[in-house]
Protein backbone atom coordinates (compact mmCIF):
# COMPACT_ATOMS: atom_id res chain seq x y z
CA UNK A 1 0.00 0.00 0.00
CA UNK A 2 1.35 3.40 -1.29
CA UNK A 3 1.58 5.86 2.06
CA UNK A 4 0.74 8.86 0.07
CA UNK A 5 -2.43 7.29 -1.62
CA UNK A 6 -5.95 6.14 0.07
CA UNK A 7 -6.45 2.70 -0.49
CA UNK A 8 -8.92 1.29 -2.60
CA UNK A 9 -11.88 -0.31 -0.42
CA UNK A 10 -10.96 2.36 2.53
CA UNK A 11 -14.23 0.75 4.71
CA UNK A 12 -13.48 -2.69 4.08
CA UNK A 13 -9.71 -1.76 5.10
CA UNK A 14 -10.85 0.37 8.15
CA UNK A 15 -12.79 -2.72 9.24
CA UNK A 16 -10.62 -5.39 8.42
CA UNK A 17 -7.55 -2.96 10.59
CA UNK A 18 -10.13 -2.31 13.16
CA UNK A 19 -10.78 -6.17 13.70
CA UNK A 20 -7.23 -7.41 13.35
CA UNK A 21 -7.74 -9.36 10.49
CA UNK A 22 -5.70 -7.24 7.84
CA UNK A 23 -2.19 -8.58 7.22
CA UNK A 24 0.26 -7.30 9.01
CA UNK A 25 2.40 -5.92 6.53
CA UNK A 26 -0.72 -4.31 5.54
CA UNK A 27 -2.01 -3.19 8.63
CA UNK A 28 1.61 -1.05 9.51
CA UNK A 29 1.00 0.44 5.94
CA UNK A 30 -2.16 1.55 6.77
CA UNK A 31 -1.22 3.05 9.95
CA UNK A 32 1.39 4.77 8.28
CA UNK A 33 -0.74 6.61 6.11
CA UNK A 34 -4.27 7.37 8.43
CA UNK A 35 -1.65 9.22 10.45
CA UNK A 36 -1.23 11.77 7.71
CA UNK A 37 -4.24 11.53 5.60
CA UNK A 38 -7.30 13.16 7.95
CA UNK A 39 -10.11 11.31 5.28
CA UNK A 40 -9.11 8.28 6.29
CA UNK A 41 -8.38 8.83 9.89
CA UNK A 42 -12.12 9.83 10.08
CA UNK A 43 -13.21 7.01 8.16
CA UNK A 44 -10.97 4.59 10.87
CA UNK A 45 -12.88 6.90 13.43
CA UNK A 46 -16.72 6.69 11.96
CA UNK A 47 -15.69 2.54 11.03
CA UNK A 48 -14.41 2.26 14.63
CA UNK A 49 -17.85 3.77 15.96
CA UNK A 50 -20.15 1.77 13.72
CA UNK A 51 -17.95 -1.46 14.80
CA UNK A 52 -18.64 -0.59 18.53
CA UNK A 53 -22.41 0.22 17.44
CA UNK A 54 -22.87 -3.05 16.37
CA UNK A 55 -21.28 -5.01 18.89
CA UNK A 56 -23.44 -2.79 21.99
CA UNK A 57 -26.58 -3.93 19.92
CA UNK A 58 -25.09 -7.95 19.92
CA UNK A 59 -24.42 -7.68 23.76
CA UNK A 60 -28.20 -6.21 23.99
CA UNK A 61 -29.79 -8.79 22.02
CA UNK A 62 -27.96 -12.01 23.94
CA UNK A 63 -28.99 -10.29 27.13
CA UNK A 64 -32.68 -9.50 26.19
CA UNK A 65 -32.49 -13.10 24.51
CA UNK A 66 -31.43 -14.83 27.94
CA UNK A 67 -34.44 -14.18 30.28
CA UNK A 68 -36.91 -14.69 27.56
CA UNK A 69 -35.62 -18.70 27.03
CA UNK A 70 -36.16 -20.18 30.91
CA UNK A 71 -39.69 -18.01 31.22
CA UNK A 72 -43.18 -19.96 30.25
CA UNK A 73 -45.80 -17.83 29.10
ZN1 LIG B 1 -6.26 8.29 2.84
Amino acid sequence: MDVDRCPVALEEVAEAYLLGSLPEVEARAFERHYVVCPGCAAILEATRSYLEAVKALVIIGAQRAMPLAGQSS
